[in-house]
């Protein structure tokens, strides 16, 4: 079988423990035999980030910028407990928030549905993608607890000298107060990456708030996002036929509950934290969830959403084959692949990037699965593997699916 060729390098972000080792396990069964692969390596290993006082992390975001599509293993965010482990300089950021802070992008995770697993909430058929806000709200705020009564005021102090005053509340005893913002730019680019995102993925947005209490501030939200569609998107979701629409977030999450999926629900900050939390843990696993950060100009990084699986590692170490389930961080190298290949224009790499996902689905579909898996799904032809067994499940179907296609 020739390999299939490529022209840009995708952004390849490597990572920490279990999900390392599977990094490499993938590329060595699933990618390299198929792909004449290209990559621009970055390696976000802790040890590496202190080495290099994080500089790895900022010269990856910068390359991901560069050529557009990036895929990333996931990382340790170190803690003290870390510092210790692994004898670091210092502690630095979370590499996925200094990532989705230089693309200042959006993160929209789907779950990875399989045929032998039902979701809790029995209307769903189809993935729910959930778009959550990164910057602001209540992840910003200032807060207080006074002692004594008194009145409260809202004072925003202008460049110009110009002041605006709102009276909070004429307090009559101890209380609570918080303040919070958000920026205009941001929702903006927020918006963008839904419209684009939904574009791209062929499905409907919903866009939920509660702006009939919070009139003023998520009235910003929903009318920013309701110019920026009838400006620059409306045609293009009606050539899709695909739609969009805003609701109150109480009203959403009843539709959500009834619905049967298959739309992009973007959410305020908070409401994204909780709700994604909700719908992944109704799909059944973390480790079933693809996820990818979309920036507003167009670069694309994907990864898995669950962490480096450290307990799993440990294992490992001590010589163990674990059931890790590999298939978050296939489906990263999958989206990743297809989306080289839709740029680039090349379909056979588009087309493998596609077939990657679909045949792991399909694996799991014929009854072989990780052991997080094994209770949840239903069939009488269950059988629980190891990482390096599924893996080679996985490439036994995908050989066979590329010889039929001719790819
Ligand atoms: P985690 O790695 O997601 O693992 C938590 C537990 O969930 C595991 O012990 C395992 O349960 C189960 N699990 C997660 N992924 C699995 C998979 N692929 N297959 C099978 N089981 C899976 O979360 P954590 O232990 O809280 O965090 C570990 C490290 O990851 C931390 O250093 C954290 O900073 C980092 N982290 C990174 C990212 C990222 O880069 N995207 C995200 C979150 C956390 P059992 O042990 O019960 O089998
Ligand atoms: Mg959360």
């Amino acid at each position: 079988m020739q390999k299939i060729k490529m022209t840009t390098p995708i952004v390849e972000i490597d990572g920490d423990e279990m999900t390392r080792v599977i990094w490499q396990m993938i590329k060595d069964q699933l990618i390299l035999p198929f792909v004449e692969l290209k990559s621009e390596y970055y390696d976000l290993s802790l040890t590496e980030r202190d080495r290099t006082d994080d500089q790895i992390t900022v010269d990856a975001a910068f390359a991901c910028k560069k050529y557009g599509v990036g895929v990333k293993c996931a990382t340790i965010t170190a803690n003290a407990q870390r510092q210790e482990e692994y004898n670091l300089k210092q502690l630095h950021p979370s590499p996925n928030a200094t990532l989705r802070g230089l693309l200042d992008g959006t993160i929209f995770r789907t779950p990875i549905m399989v045929n032998n697993i039902s979701p809790v909430v029995k209307p769903w058929k189809k993935p729910i993608t959930i778009a959550r806000h990164a910057y602001g709200d209540v992840y910003k705020n200032t807060e207080l607890r006074t002692t004594e009564s008194g009145t409260a005021f809202l004072t925003f102090i202008g460049d110009s000298g110009d002041i605006k005053t709102e009276l909070i509340q004429k307090l009559p005893g101890n209380a609570v107060l918080q303040g919070m913002h958000n920026l205009e730019e941001s929702i903006e680019k927020y918006a963008h990456s839904c419209f684009r995102f939904a574009l791209d993925s062929k499905q409907d947005l919903w866009f939920s708030t509660k702006d009939t209490i919070s009139k003023t501030y998520d009235g910003a939200f929903k009318e920013i996002f309701q110019n920026i569609f009838e400006a620059e998107y409306q045609d293009a979701f009606a050539e899709a036929g695909i739609e969009y629409f805003y609701t109150l977030i109480d009203d959403a999450v009843a539709r959500v509950i009834r619905s049967e999926g298959g739309y992009i629900w973007a959410c305020k900050n908070y409401d994204g934290d909780v709700m994604s939390d909700m719908v992944s843990a109704a799909f059944g696993s973390l480790a079933m969830m693809s996820s990818v950060l979309v920036s507003p100009d167009g670069t694309y990084e994907y990864e898995a959403a669950h962490g480096t699986v450290t307990r799993h590692y440990y294992r490992y170490r001590d010589g163990e084959k674990t059931s890790t389930n590999p298939m978050a961080t296939i489906f990263a190298w999958g989206g990743a692949l297809e989306k080289r290949g839709e740029l680039d224009n090349l379909p056979e790499l588009e087309l493998f990037g596609k077939l990657l996902c679909e045949t792991s689905v399909t694996t799991i579909e014929d009854g072989i699965m990780t052991g997080d898996l094994i209770n949840t799904a239903e069939g009488d032809n269950l059988q629980k593997v190891n990482t390096e067994e599924f893996l080679a499940a996985v490439r036994e179907r995908l050989e066979a699916l590329l010889q039929t296609k001719e790819v």
